[in-house]
């Protein structure tokens, strides 16, 4: 019974388990981490917020406001005025009726789709969709229907299978590709089966569309062509939790009915007002996306000029497909070596053979510390360690 050790010598021999490393300081693109200096490219904190100090300070006015736990759930007295300041601005800024906040995404996930679709239902999946979307559709006890990655016809077919309520779920922009989803003929597919789009936008919202309202909006998509849109609160906006917004029956049923939103404490609300002061930042500050797709530029035009094959990807996410979950280790243990931070990203994250290097920019990163991560990428990639991982791809 319960042989763990056995389970994680499995695990160790097949280079999949994972360790912790220990930061110090603010979020940056140049930390102490295990007590070295490090250049890293891995945070989601694509606007260079979660470290601002008027964030900070906004969440300290609003410790000494409200106190630093918020006590309950929102449903008994956790749901404080901040709380729904911060609602009532979500809402305002992806331009729809309400919006609810939730402590995490994934939590968001997992109490929306279990709340809209039960058995007798069905949800319709797009294969590469992050981890909470798959076991929101498992935990929702509704038939499950997986499509090929950004595939349209595939989620037609797919569509066509499903039978009672249904929900269609795809991640705006993919997490470890850094693709976006082909949301305008996702809309079309989902209108023509009556079915409803969800949208998890955790990597869009403060970085596409205009003022950063999210990849729906990139493509001037709304509240009719995707009911459901979920966003984050802990990437480009720098604090933590998330919300779902849509229209009033929608939020109000989810407050009833989203188990994960009612047995739960509230977040606490000195968090919403430091989020309050980062939407406001990461709505004003056009700069920073100016400065985030400077770099984008810069990191693909300076790695073709290397002869070094990025995925297809506008986004800030950048990865370098590898294959080899060893081999990928074994690079990013040598850019590690060097004092810069790329994450490998392995297997049950990707699929077998699918490993990468996974670079996240940020606003925060200066171009010369882009440049720098082309040099050292382009020198491990051409040593022994490298070269077997380039001839993999
Ligand atoms: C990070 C992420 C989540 C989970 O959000 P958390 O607030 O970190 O729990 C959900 N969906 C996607 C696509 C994500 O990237």
């Amino acid at each position: 019974m319960f042989d763990l050790h056995q389970r994680l010598e499995a695990r160790r021999a097949a280079g999949l388990q994972r360790f912790r490393r220990q930061v110090e300081g603010p979020a940056g693109p140049l930390q102490r981490i295990d007590g070295r200096e490090i250049l890293s490219f891995c945070s989601n904190d694509y606007l260079g917020l979660a470290g601002h100090p008027a964030i900070a300070e906004a969440l300290r006015r609003g410790s000494l406001a409200y106190g630093t736990g918020s006590g309950s759930a929102h449903l008994i007295n956790g749901h404080s005025r901040a709380h729904h300041a911060l609602e009532e601005a979500l809402a305002e800024f992806v331009g729809r009726p309400r919006a609810l906040l939730f402590s995490t995404g994934y939590m968001a996930n997992l109490g929306t789709v279990a709340a809209l679709v039960g058995r007798g239902d069905s949800v319709v999946e797009d294969r590469l969709n992050h981890a909470s979307l798959i076991d929101a559709g498992t935990l929702s006890g509704a038939k499950r229907l997986r499509y090929a990655h950004a595939d349209v016809d595939s989620a037609r077919r797919q569509l066509s299978r499903a039978e009672g309520d249904t929900l269609l779920l795809t991640d705006g922009v993919f997490s470890m590709d850094g693709d976006v989803a082909p949301l305008p003929a996702l809309v079309e597919a989902a209108r023509e089966c009556g079915a409803w789009l969800m949208v998890d936008d955790a990597h869009g919202i403060g970085v596409h569309g205009s003022g950063g309202r999210g990849t729906l909006a990139r493509y001037g998509l709304g509240q009719q062509d995707a009911p459901v849109l979920m966003g984050t609160l802990g990437k480009a906006l720098g604090t933590a939790g998330a919300f779902v917004a849509g229209d009033e029956d929608l939020i109000e049923y989810l407050i009833g009915a989203a188990r994960t939103y009612l047995f739960t404490t509230a977040m606490p609300a000195a968090l919403a007002e430091a989020t309050l002061q980062a939407l406001t930042l990461a709505r004003e500050e056009e700069w920073r996306r100016e400065r985030l797709s400077e770099l984008i530029v810069r990191l693909r035009g300076g790695a073709a000029a290397l002869g070094l094959t990025l995925m297809p990807s506008d986004t800030p996410i950048q990865p370098i497909l590898i294959g080899d979950s060893a081999q990928a280790l074994a690079v990013a243990d040598a850019l590690w070596a060097q004092g810069i931070l790329v994450p490998a990203i392995r297997p049950p994250t990707v699929a077998e053979g699918q490993a990468r290097l996974r670079i996240t920019l940020s606003a925060a990163h200066e171009p010369e510390q882009v440049d720098r991560l082309l040099e050292t990428l382009a020198a491990v990639l051409a040593s022994p360690v490298g070269s077997v991982a380039a001839d993999a791809t």
